[in-house]
Order: C-alpha cells, then structure tokens, then sequence
C-alpha cells in the first residue's frame, strides 16, 4: 500500500490511530499496514497475550517508530492516566481475550477484561472527543445461523445461539456501541466481522503465536508442520460438506489488516457492521493439504470427535465490505498457508525464540 496525503471521501489522509491490542497477531498486521501508508501508529497493550518483540519487528520491517504504552484498558484509574495526555483522531479496538474454551472455563474473566476495556476506551474516547472507532468482531456474532443459512451476510440475527462467553462479549459489545452511538451522534463506528484469519506477513517476520496449545486450525497444523506437535485432530468427519469436514472462510491477515484501512476510510456518524472474509469455504481437510503442499512436508492428521458447538460450515457473503469498502481479499488460502510457514519455520518457537 503506498501512503497519501491528501484527503478526500474516497482516499484517507494520514491518520493517527490508537490500536488496542496493537501487539497482537492482527493488530501488529494492522499496524504494519498502516505505517507504510505514513500514518502515525500508537499501540496500548498489556502484552497479556503478546510480546513487544513483534512491535519490535515491525519497526524494523517499516523503518519508522511505534509509540508503545503498556497498560490494562480494563483498569479505569490507569486507562485515564495512560490515554488522557496521548494525541489521536482515530481508535481500532483489538484489545481482548479470545480463546473460546477458556471463556467457558473462566467467564468472569472474559466479561471484565473485554467488556471494561470497551467500556473505559468509549468514555475516554468522548471525554477526548475522538470520534472515529473501529471494532475487532467476530462471525462468531451470528451464533447458530438459522438451518441452510450457510453464507452470512450482515442482515442475520446477532447473538442467537452464540455458545460461549467470548462469543457473548462480541454480541454485547456491539449492542454497547450501537446504544453509545446513539447518545452521542458524532460517533463514527465500524464493526468488522472477522471470518477465520490466517497467514502471516510473507516477510515471515510477525505471525501468530498463540501461548500454550494453539485453540485453532492453521497454528496447530503449523505447529505439526514444524515437529512441535505430532499430529492434527480433526474434529469430526460426518458434517454435511463435501468431504465431511468443518468448513470455513479462511482470510489471510494481510487482506484483513487492508480491509481496515477500508474501513477507517469509510468511517462516518452511525455504526455499521461488515464481514470481513473472502467468500469461499475450505475445509479441515483443504487446509491441511494446502499446508502440507505449502511446507513441503507431510502432515499427519487423526480424525477425532466433532467439537461441541462447531457449525458445519460457516461463510462470509463479504458483498457488502467489497462494495461500500471498496475492498476485497486478493490472497489465496495456499498464500496464506506459505506465508505462514515462512513465520514459523524461522520461528518455530514463536517470538518467545527471539
Ligand atoms: P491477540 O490475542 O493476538 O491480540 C489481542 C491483544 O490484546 C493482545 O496483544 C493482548 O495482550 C491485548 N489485550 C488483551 N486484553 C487487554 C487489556 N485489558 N488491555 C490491553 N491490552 C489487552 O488476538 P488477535 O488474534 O490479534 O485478535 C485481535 C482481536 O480480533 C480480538 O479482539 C479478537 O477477539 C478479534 N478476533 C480475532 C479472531 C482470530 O481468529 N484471531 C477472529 C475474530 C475476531
Ligand atoms: N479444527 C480442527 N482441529 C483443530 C482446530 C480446529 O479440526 O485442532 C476445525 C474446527 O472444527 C473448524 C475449523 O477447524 O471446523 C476451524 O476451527 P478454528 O478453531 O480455527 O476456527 P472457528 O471457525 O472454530 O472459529
């Protein structure tokens, strides 16, 4: 992406925009993206589930600096005194807890943190007067999508037969800015729901790195690719999809870090919600041939038990982003799956490595 400087409807000026969570597997993307175009990038992270070194490589991989400011969003006291004195006209929210299994195993825990840190950042953001705000949500929004409802578009019910905490916090969190929009009108507010991000930036220098057992598809079979896990389970083989495996709307991290650029271009008063995927499904199996094929090394896989509450298939209609974004995903699921490797075979142990 090259950067701009002047401004117009269709073309976003320079920017200078908050991440939350910016050291984070897409935030850090995100945050890449957007100091290539020129933008001012300044990042609020408690490193809970992250590690500077990827800021780190981003500086390094864009030649200009980030401004860093470790704090707990989800405390008020030090959210006020780390945000009150920082200069920005623009907010993307990633900061948050997301592993599914451990929102069912530590509620409590998922509710404060996601929510609080919602919470405090909208007040400060209208005690500053900062009225542009971009949301990191979920597909996981539409819960259980009504039967034959395969391709979701942005018109399906929100929160209906959401299953877990972390899928709650989504729902409520987009209802919290639906109803702060509409006390405060000057709000400008874009939900982006995400569909299953993959990939890496094909430097191979920032990627996922999830702690402890990776909760999903591509870090695990990345993991078995590498030989730090013997092999993928996958869960279930009976769904109704051509080879009986989940399927699902892989998006490479790149397309998404670009489609929120779209979106903070877009940006105007209201609150609006838009898929952000590529249209097409592939299965567990796909992805695990795609990876093999991308790495060049045999994968081994075990067919075990579905998991509670996965769908069968569940995919973008990304029509809406495409159209009133003016964006779409370019990369293909076998670069997803090389450009992954590329970060893990020169990291095999994550940022923890470096
Ligand atoms: P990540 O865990 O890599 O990044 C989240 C970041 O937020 C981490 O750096 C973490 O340290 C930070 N954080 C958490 N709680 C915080 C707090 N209270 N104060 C300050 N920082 C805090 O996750 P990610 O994959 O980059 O996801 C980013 C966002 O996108 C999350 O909100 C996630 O729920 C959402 N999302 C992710 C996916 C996915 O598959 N990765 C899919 C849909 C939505
Ligand atoms: N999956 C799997 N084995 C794993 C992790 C995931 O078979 O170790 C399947 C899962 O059932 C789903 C797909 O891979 O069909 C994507 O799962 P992931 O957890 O990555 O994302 P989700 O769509 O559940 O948010």
């Amino acid at each position: 992406m090259t950067g701009s400087s002047q401004t117009s409807p269709a073309n976003l000026g320079t920017v200078r925009v908050l991440l939350t969570g910016g050291a984070g597997y897409i935030g850090s993307h995100v945050a890449l993206v957007l100091l290539e175009r020129g933008d001012d990038v300044i990042v609020v992270d408690d490193f809970s589930n992250s590690s500077a070194e990827a800021l780190r490589r981003v500086e390094q991989l864009t030649g200009k600096t980030v401004q860093v400011v470790e704090v707990d969003l989800a405390d008020r006291a030090a959210a006020d005194a780390a945000l009150t004195d920082l200069e920005f006209d623009s907010v993307i929210h990633f900061a948050g807890l997301k592993a599914v299994g451990e929102s069912v195993a530590q509620p409590s825990r998922y509710y404060r943190n996601n929510l609080m840190s919602t919470l405090n950042l909208l007040d400060i953001m209208r005690e500053k007067d900062v009225r542009k705000f971009v949301f990191s949500s979920s597909a996981t929004v539409y819960g259980t999508p009504a039967p034959g409802v395969a391709r979701l578009d942005e018109s399906q019910p929100i929160g209906r037969g959401v299953t877990n905490p972390y899928g709650w916090t989504k729902a409520m969190i987009e209802q919290i800015v639906t109803d702060v929009q509409r006390s405060w009108p000057e709000l400008e507010a874009v939900l982006l729901r995400y569909f299953n991000p993959v990939g890496a930036h094909p430097s191979g220098q920032i990627g996922e790195d999830p702690s402890g057992v990776p909760n999903n598809l591509m870090p695990f079979v990345s993991q078995v690719a590498v030989g730090r896990r013997e092999k993928v389970a996958v869960f279930g083989d009976q769904y109704d999809t051509p080879d009986g495996t989940g399927v699902r709307d892989y998006i490479h991290v790149m397309d998404l870090a670009e489609g929120h650029v779209a979106a903070l271009r877009h940006l105007e008063p209201g609150v609006e919600a838009f898929n952000l995927g590529s249209g097409e499904g592939h299965s567990v199996l796909d992805v695990v041939r795609a990876y093999s094929e991308a790495s060049g090394r045999e994968i081994p896989y075990e067919i075990v038990a579905a998991r509670a509450g996965d769908l069968a298939t569940l995919i973008a209609d990304p029509a809406k982003a495409n159209e009133r974004l003016d964006w779409r995903t370019t990369r293909s699921l076998a670069e997803a799956c090389r450009d992954s490797w590329t970060w893990q075979s020169q990291n095999p142990n994550g940022f923890a490595g470096a």
